[in-house]
């Protein structure tokens, strides 16, 4: 399916149908879109890709190009900036950006962040060696830690978790690490344990996992449940036994959700077109060869718990999707 954006035009479905595409995009010329993502060890920088990819080809004269970023909170602020007109985050951080709250207190209200499409699960997996001796959130105290790149969601989710479990940054080295850079540094022995908060399966765990022995760090039900009552984007969630070679056991852990925000000032047309292109089924078939996350992506899922108000080109998608 290839959409124009500046005429109705008609597309062809695979049963003989024709049917209207909607068009009509405000913005003159060819346009061209930063989608942030994350760092190269993560799940946002293939599948941000592969989005980019089918959007690039699929919409005339739009281009996007998908970003490596230090993640969530650095991606609000671009958006904010219009350094990048798109992004995926986290839902808490969006929400929090959005609000002007916890590490955004103080801030004006990021609000240029709206909207555009809920993802899949992204679950906080603290990553230590078999014989790190760490086998509690609490065994991580005097130890050293990738606490996630400087500006990711992972690291205020790693803030929150320690501070649930009265451990603050006085009482570890904290590292702050993009993933693939965390698991060198596991390798080599700088550091005893990592937060990554990332799809599953995660590259750079799996990366690692090929040469060592991984153990994953439980966060048990009930201290999960007390870190969902203060911090409601949290869930509490298990890794699947096998998710990792040598991690037979499911591990308990929280999770919060991936998203795509889009800026305010982006063209409602064009974010329409962008869901159109996005919820096809070749598209989502794409995704879902890239990561199995991509195989979550569903129009069925895409407003749930959404914690921002939607840009108004996916409020007419949404509207028209129903
Ligand atoms: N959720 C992570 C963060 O914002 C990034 C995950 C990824 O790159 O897949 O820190």
């Amino acid at each position: 399916m290839k959409i124009s954006r500046n005429l109705m035009v008609c597309g062809v479905l695979g049963a003989g149908l024709m049917f209207p595409v909607s068009v009509a995009a405000q913005t003159d010329g060819p346009l061209s879109i930063s989608l942030a993502t994350g760092g190269t060890g993560g799940v946002y920088f293939p599948l941000g890709g592969a989005m980019a990819e089918a959007w690039s080809s699929e919409i005339d004269g739009l281009t996007v190009t998908a970003e490596s970023t230090g993640a969530s909170v650095v991606n609000v602020r671009l958006v904010q900036s219009g350094e990048s007109e798109m992004a995926m985050v986290q839902n808490d951080i969006a929400n929090y950006a959005y609000n002007s709250d916890e590490m955004f207190d103080g801030d004006d209200a990021l609000d240029n962040n709206m909207g555009m499409a809920m993802l899949y699960p992204e679950l906080i997996q603290i990553v230590t060696l078999a014989d790190s001796g760490i086998s509690s959130v609490n065994d991580m105290t005097g130890r050293s830690v990738a606490v996630g790149a400087p500006g990711s969601g992972t690291e205020a989710n790693a803030r929150q978790i320690l501070s649930a479990h009265d451990i603050d940054y006085a009482d570890i080295t904290e590292q702050f690490l993009p993933f693939g850079e965390a698991v060198d540094a596991l390798r080599d022995g700088r550091i005893d344990a990592a937060f990554l908060t990332a799809g599953i399966p995660t590259a750079a765990v799996i990366d690692l996992q090929s040469t060592h022995d991984v153990s994953i760090v439980p966060i048990e039900a009930e201290m999960g449940g007390q870190i969902a009552d203060t911090w409601p984007f949290y869930s509490t969630i298990t890794i699947p036994g096998g998710t990792y070679s040598g991690v037979e056991d499911d591990v308990s852990t929280v999770t919060v959700l991936a998203m795509i925000v889009a800026s305010a000032d982006l063209d409602a047309n064009v974010v329409e077109n962008m869901l159109e292109v996005l919820y096809d089924d070749a598209t989502l078939e794409r995704l879902c060869d890239t990561h199995v996350r991509g195989c979550d992506i569903s129009l069925d899922t895409a407003q749930e718990a959404m914690p921002i108000p939607l840009h108004p080109g996916a409020e007419a998608f949404y509207g028209n999707n129903d």
